[in-house]
Order: structure tokens, then C-alpha cells, then sequence
């Protein structure tokens, strides 16, 4: 049988780049507590549409379907949809929320106010007005498609801890917990493509998907190269930096052995400071004794080498897809 999930969810680069570049400031850096709430915003997110994934595990509907989790287009026009669900009558997009507390949806003008359980409240932009942006752009990409098909745009509560006191009338919010009873009883409007339509659409939305690279991110906060903590860090206790001895790196503190754990030190080199690293960077950065060990290592097939002698730059290939903006 044909896959059904065509696409689906991974961690978000980002996430992983926050994570490195908290790791390699200071613990008192002015930019801490900035980094700290992108993590915790990007984690929520991702833990919420995860919760959605695995409550949908049995999802097993009449009709035929797709689902294409974290679909990012990058066409004339940039959105991202967490879950969007493609059936032959229409698409059912999935926009996953994870604020927790009292929520109230408020309109003229439209927003979200957040009351968390310890009294602090906090504004967003309403997500009923984000989804309604998202539908109006994937109607103009269906367009070109030359498949015009009706797109319902339920709004998706990830925990029962999130409490909706106020919505407009006839906004849809759905619980992540009623969302795949809701999508198996729902009243699908007449078919308007073929099975092998379906699969078509599916794959030319998939083919239109770009991912956005969020790389490299320190100058993007106003931190420069040098206030980023250099050497390999230990892959367990993340503190310690690791010291080389015979072609092994030795942790310090825990006193984990590794013999690959600068790749990783040179991912977070490309997520942090460049999307690409020379010879010399590396020895540097890796506080390496040797500018041949910095070349061997980057003779692993992780990388791949632009440019001759000692112009010559290494990239390493981070996300398949991601694209610069
Ligand atoms: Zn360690």
C-alpha cells in the first residue's frame, strides 16, 4: 500500500542550533534568557504537534486521504502548516496550538490573551486570523496547481491545560484529543479529484516545500564569533570540554571517550558562526594542536569541499532542503 503520511515531522534544526549556542555562551550572557525562551517557544510547538502525531497513530477514516506533517512552501508566497490532510473532496489544514492556560480568542481587533495559571498575561496574534492568512495563500498555490478544492482550517488545542473562556462565534477549536473522532465523522463535501489526483497534488505540494534556514544564528542575535566558547563539548554532561589524547577525545568530567565528537563541535560551528569552515577555523575552533588533524578530520565524507588549497572552505550538509532567506 502507498504511504499515507507522505511527510513526516522531524525536530526542528533550530531547535538544535538554540540548544548549541546556549551551551557555548556564558551562563550570566546578556542573550541567555532570549535563547532560553526561543527553546522553550520551539519546543512547545514541536511537543504539541507531536502529541497531535501520535494521538492520530490510528487514524483510519471511510475516505481516502494524505497527511503531509510540516509542510513549508516557498513559492511566490511563504507559509508553513503543521498537519494538512488531503482527501479527494478537500484539504483539512491543522494548525496546532500550544499556549497553556485561560484563552481568550478576541476580535475588532483580533487577538489571543493568554492567562497562565500563575496570573501573568501575555497577548499573540490571534491564530484564527494566522490560519485564515495560510488558507487564503495555499488557495492561490492550489490555484496555480489548477486544483481548486474547499480547505477547512480547524484550530487544534494541544493539552487539555489549555482552557478556551472566549472565541468568536463559529470559530472551529478543536482539542488535539477530539481531533481524529472529529476527522473520522467529518461530512466530507462531494469528491472533486481522483485517487491518482490525490497523490499527484500531494507530491506537487511536497515538490514546492522548502525549508527555511535559520543558520548561522549568533550574528543574527548580535553575537560575535569570539564571545562563542570554543573546543568539543562532552555528548553526555554537555559541560566539560573534551581534551584530545591519541586520536581520542576524553571528557574531563565524566569521562566519556569519543572518537567522533568534533563533528558535532563543527555542526554547531555552522549552525553558530559560518555555513562553512576552512582548515585553519577548525584547528582553532577545536582547539587543536595541528593543522594535518584539523584536515583529516575534515576528510570525513560529512563534508563537502569548495575551492582549492588555501582558499578552501568545507560545508556540511545540515537539513536536506533548508533554503536561505
Ligand atoms: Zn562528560
Amino acid at each position: 500500500m502507498a504511504e499515507i503520511i507522505i511527510k513526516n515531522r522531524k525536530r526542528p534544526a533550530k531547535l538544535a542550533g538554540y540548544e548549541a549556542l546556549a551551551k557555548r555562551l556564558p551562563i550570566n550572557h546578556p542573550k541567555q534568557e532570549v535563547i532560553a525562551e526561543r527553546i522553550n517557544s520551539i519546543n512547545a510547538g514541536f511537543g504539541g504537534e507531536k502529541r497531535l502525531d501520535h494521538l492520530m497513530r490510528h487514524f483510519n477514516p471511510h475516505y481516502q486521504y494524505l497527511i503531509i506533517q510540516d509542510l513549508s512552501i516557498s513559492t511566490n508566497v511563504d507559509f508553513q502548516i503543521d498537519t494538512l490532510l488531503i482527501t479527494q473532496s478537500c484539504l483539512i489544514l491543522l494548525e496546532v496550538k500550544n499556549i497553556s492556560g485561560l484563552l481568550r480568542f478576541t476580535e475588532n481587533p483580533s487577538a489571543l490573551h493568554q492567562t497562565k495559571a500563575s496570573g501573568e498575561e501575555k497577548s499573540y496574534q490571534s491564530p484564527l486570523v494566522q490560519v485564515e492568512v495560510i488558507k487564503w495563500k495555499l488557495e492561490s498555490v492550489l490555484k496555480s496547481l489548477n486544483a481548486v478544492l474547499p480547505i477547512h482550517t480547524p484550530l487544534v488545542i494541544a493539552y487539555p491545560n489549555q482552557i478556551v473562556v472566549e472565541k468568536p462565534p463559529g470559530a472551529v477549536i478543536w482539542s488535539a484529543d477530539e481531533t481524529m473522532i472529529r476527522l473520522h465523522n467529518f461530512e466530507m463535501p462531494p469528491e472533486k479529484m481522483s485517487q491518482e489526483k490525490m497523490r499527484i497534488l500531494g507530491q506537487q505540494l511536497l515538490s514546492l516545500s522548502l525549508e527555511y534556514n535559520p543558520f548561522p544564528l549568533a550574528a543574527k542575535h548580535g553575537i560575535s564569533a569570539g564571545e562563542i566558547a570554543k573546543g568539543v563539548f562532552c555528548p553526555t554532561c554537555k559541560k566539560a570540554e573534551m581534551e584530545r589524547c591519541k586520536r581520542t577525545w576524553q571528557c574531563p568530567g565524566c569521562k566519556l571517550k569519543s572518537t567522533d565528537a568534533h563533528h558535532e563541535a563543527i555542526r554547531e560551528w555552522c549552525m553558530l558562526i559560518k555555513p562553512s569552515i576552512s582548515a585553519a577555523e577548525c584547528k582553532d575552533f577545536l582547539s587543536l594542536e595541528h593543522l594535518s588533524t584539523a584536515r583529516n578530520i575534515l576528510k570525513s565524507p560529512l563534508y563537502k569541499r569548495v575551492g582549492n588549497n588555501k582558499m578552501r572552505r568545507y560545508y556540511r550538509e545540515m537539513q536536506a532542503g533548508i533554503h536561505e532567506k
